[in-house]
């Protein structure tokens, strides 16, 4: 039997950390504030946004919600980010994307100062994830994961891993930093010949696809670490959630795996908390 690399005891140590980290804030004064903007009031945002009041709250993290209709206008948006952004209270930023098709996203997210962009929201932050430069954020889902592999010692210099999925939000990001581990990084996607060995190569397959149980036993070897990123609806049982990974078949197999629920998911809102507190530290240095 695989060990399960639970999100819990990351996301718990993680907390712990924060806030000793949020207390010397406040003792000199400051208080870390993150700002979410959210447009509509889409159930899976509320969700999300309800789990970052709880978390925040936990460590002692200020935030506030800045609320519009889903028929916002381009100019009220840009307004309203403008402002979030140039309030000096506010040192970490959180849009909810994507927004309703009648916005210009990408001009709306390039209004996100980069100091600001904790969940890489703009070319800036990206751009510096790519560079190696630690004064960007990557998003919070490839950093959940590398907190991930940082907790349960999982080394990666000079392993071979395959990264299942191109997107700016997973895959392209965590292979970034994965390489910065000094990891040797195979980057999949949907045109990439022979998957299944592709990831029945790497010692550690890191799953960021968006199909539900995709990979199943012939894309992966015994001695495998597993990171499963996927967050899918579960065909077999409906109302559930399951990852990209079929947990049931690759189990057995691996040595590690991140269950679906309670692996890298748990992780994410922690992150987001951890970046809006660097975000505060680096702007008050
Ligand atoms: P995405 O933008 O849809 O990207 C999916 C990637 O997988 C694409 O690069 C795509 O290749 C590739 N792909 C799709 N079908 C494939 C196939 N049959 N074989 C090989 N590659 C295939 O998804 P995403 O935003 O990166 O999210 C990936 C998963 O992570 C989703 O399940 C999402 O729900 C989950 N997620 C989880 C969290 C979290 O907090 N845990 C956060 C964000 C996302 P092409 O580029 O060639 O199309």
């Amino acid at each position: 039997m695989a060990e399960k690399l639970k999100g819990k005891p990351v996301a718990d140590a993680m907390k712990e950390e924060l806030i000793g980290r949020v207390e010397a804030l406040k003792a000199r004064g400051i208080t870390p504030k993150l700002g979410i903007i959210r447009v509509g009031a889409r159930p899976d945002d509320l969700f999300y946004e309800g789990g970052i009041k709880k978390t925040s709250d936990g460590i002692g993290l200020a935030y506030q919600v800045f609320e519009h209709p889903e028929d916002v206008s381009q100019e009220e948006l840009e307004k309203s980010v403008t402002a979030v952004g140039a309030d000096s209270s506010i040192h970490g930023i959180l849009m909810f994307a994507p927004l309703p098709k009648h916005l210009n996203e990408k001009k709306i997210r390039s209004l996100i100062p980069v100091e600001k962009d904790v969940d890489c929201m703009t070319l800036g932050s990206a751009g510096k994830v790519f560079a190696d430069d630690l004064t960007g954020f990557p998003p919070c889902t490839p950093t959940a994961c590398m907190e991930m592999l940082k907790f349960y010692n999982i080394p990666l210099k000079g392993k071979k891993v395959t990264v299942v999925g191109r997107s700016m939000v997973v895959g392209k990001p965590v292979a970034m930093l994965l390489l910065r581990e000094h990891a040797t990084v195979t980057i999949c996607h949907s045109r990439t010949e022979n998957l299944e060995q592709a990831c029945a190569d790497a010692d550690i397959l890191v799953a960021a696809v968006g199909r539900a149980k995709m990979i199943g036993p012939s894309y992966v070897k015994p001695g495998q670490v597993v990171i499963d990123v996927g967050i899918n609806e579960d065909p077999d049982n409906p109302g559930k959630y399951c990852g990209d990974v079929d947990f049931e078949a690759v189990e057995p197999i691996v040595e590690k795996i991140t269950p679906v629920p309670g692996g890298v998911g748990s992780v994410t809102t922690i992150v987001l908390c951890k970046h809006t507190v660097m975000a505060c530290e680096m702007q008050n240095s």
